[in-house]
C-alpha cells in the first residue's frame, strides 16, 4: 500500500526483537527514522527490555508483547513515554492488524502465521521474513496477500536475490531457479560425527547471525528445505524447476535461470539488512551502510552439490513438493517441534530428519486444504504426532 503524497510511511514490525527484527530498526534508522516513517506497533514476546527500549527510540504508538503475562513488566518499562502498552494473542493480533502501509513480518515460527495474515488482510504491504506462513499455508496465505490489496516482498537473502533476479515481464522465459545454501556449520562434517553435534556447535553459523531455529535449520538444512517450498508458493514455479547448490561463502544470494541460457544472480555481503531494505524501497533503492564486495579480496566462490543422504531435509522437501497439499503445513509444524525437542536435549540431531519424515507420512492422506482453519488444523496434528514420535 503507497502512502499518500507527503504523509509518513505508516508501518510495523512484528517479532521487533529478533535478529531480523533489529536489522530492520536499524534499516529504518538508515532511511531517516521518524523523519520518514511512523512507526505504529512492535511485538516482541520474552524480551521486555529490549522492546520498550525499541518503542521509545522509534516512538511507537503501541508496543505488544505476546506473552500475556509480562503485561504489567512493559507498562511499568514504558512508563511516562505516552506508548501504549499491550499483551496476549488478541493483542498481538489487534496490532497487526493496524491499517498501516507496511508489515515486517519477522515472527519465528508458526506463532507468526495468524499475526502475518491478520495484516495482509487489512492490506498492508508484507515484507516476508517468517517463510512458515508460505511453507504451512502456501496459496492460502498468497491469495491473502492479493485479496487484502498489499504487496508480498521476500525478505528471505535466496527469494529477495530471486526477487531482484526475476525480469517482471519474462517469467514465462524462467527455466529455473537455484537456491544457494551455505551449507551451515557441518557442511563438511560426516553422518557419524553428525550425530553427537551439540545444540552450541550446530547453532554458530559461519557467515550469517541468525535467531536460534533458523540457525539449527542452517545446519540441518532444514532451513533450506523450508526455502524450496517458500520458492514454490512466492515465485510460482514447478517443483522440478527448484534446484539447491552449495556456495560457502554466502555472497551470490540465489539465481534464475532463463531459457536461453542465461543465469541472473544477486550477490552481496551476507547481511540481511539489504534484503530488509530492498522490502522497505522497492521497487526503488536507498542507500545503505552495508559491507561492500571487494571481489579481489574474496578472490574465490565455490559451489558443489548439495548431499541428501547427510542433509535428509532436502529429500524431504522434495517430496513435500511433490505431495503438495497440507504436506508443507505438516513438514514445518513437525520440523518446529523436533527443533525444540533437539534444544531442550530430548532427541539428538540427526533424528529431527526422522521425525518429521514419520509425521509427513502418517499425514499424507490429509486431503488439500480449502480454508486457514485446515491449515492450523494439520499444523496442530502434526505436532501431535511428532511430539508422540519424539515420546
Ligand atoms: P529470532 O528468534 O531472532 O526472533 C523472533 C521474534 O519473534 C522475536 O521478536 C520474538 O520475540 C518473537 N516471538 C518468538 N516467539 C513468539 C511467539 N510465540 N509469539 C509472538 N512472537 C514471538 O528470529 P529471527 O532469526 O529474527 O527470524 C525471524 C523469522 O525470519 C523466521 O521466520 C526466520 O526463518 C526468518 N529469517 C531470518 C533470517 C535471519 O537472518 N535471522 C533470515 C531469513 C529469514
Ligand atoms: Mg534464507
Amino acid at each position: 500500500m503507497a502512502p499518500e503524497a507527503g504523509r509518513k510511511r505508516r508501518i510495523s514490525i512484528l517479532g521487533s526483537t529478533g535478529s531480523i527484527g533489529t536489522s530492520t530498526l536499524d534499516v529504518i534508522r538508515q532511511l531517516g527514522g521518524r523523519e520518514r516513517f511512523e512507526v505504529l506497533s512492535l511485538t516482541g514476546n520474552g524480551n521486555i527490555d529490549l522492546l520498550a527500549a525499541q518503542a521509545r527510540e522509534c516512538g511507537a504508538a503501541l508496543a505488544v508483547t505476546a506473552d500475556e503475562k509480562r503485561y504489567a513488566e512493559l507498562k511499568q518499562a514504558l512508563s511516562g513515554s505516552g506508548i501504549e502498552a499491550a499483551a496476549g494473542r488478541q493483542a498481538l493480533l489487534d496490532a497487526a492488524s493496524a491499517e498501516v502501509d507496511w508489515a515486517m513480518a519477522a515472527i519465528v515460527g508458526t506463532a507468526g502465521l495468524a499475526p502475518t495474515l491478520a495484516a495482509a488482510r487489512r492490506g498492508a504491504d508484507i515484507a516476508l521474513a517468517n517463510k512458515e506462513c508460505l511453507v504451512s499455508a502456501g496459496e492460502l496465505f498468497v491469495k491473502a496477500v492479493a485479496t487484502g490489496g498489499g504487496r508480498l516482498i521476500p525478505v528471505d537473502s535466496e527469494h529477495s536475490a530471486i526477487f531482484q533476479a526475476l525480469e517482471e515481464d519474462q517469467r514465462h522465459a524462467v527455466e529455473r531457479i537455484v537456491l544457494t545454501a551455505s551449507g551451515g556449520p557441518l557442511r563438511t562434517w560426516t553422518r557419524e560425527a553428525m550425530a553427537d553435534v551439540t545444540v552450541e556447535v550446530a547453532r554458530a553459523h559461519p557467515n550469517w547471525s541468525m535467531g536460534l531455529k533458523i540457525s539449527i535449520g542452517s545446519a540441518s538444512m532444514f532451513n533450506k528445505a523450508l526455502e524450496m517450498i517458500e520458492a514454490k508458493h512466492l515465485f510460482d514455479v514447478r517443483p522440478e524447476q527448484i534446484e539447491v547448490v552449495v556456495h560457502p561463502q554466502s555472497i551470490v544470494h540465489s539465481m534464475v535461470g532463463y531459457v536461453d541460457g542465461s543465469v541472473l544472480a544477486q550477490l552481496g555481503a551476507p547481511d540481511m539488512r539489504t534484503a530488509i531494505g530492498y522490502a522497505l524501497t522497492y521497487p526503488d533503492r536507498a542507500p545503505l551502510d552495508v559491507e561492500r564486495l571487494d571481489f579481489a579480496r574474496l578472490s574465490r566462490l565455490d559451489f558443489e552439490a548439495p548431499d541428501e543422504e547427510r542433509f535428509p531435509a532436502l529429500r524431504l522437501a522434495r517430496v513435500a513438493l511433490q505431495r503438495g497439499g497440507l504436506q508443507g503445513a505438516v513438514m514445518n509444524a513437525a520440523e518446529e517441534t523436533a527443533f525444540h525437542a533437539f534444544v531442550e536435549g530430548r532427541i539428538r540431531f540427526l533424528a529431527m530428519a526422522d521425525v518429521v519424515e514419520a509425521a509427513m507420512d502418517r499425514l499424507s492422506h490429509l486431503p488439500p486444504a480449502t480454508s486457514m482453519e485446515d491449515v492450523f488444523a494439520a499444523d496442530e496434528e502434526a505436532r501431535r504426532v511428532a511430539a508422540g514420535l519424539i515420546g
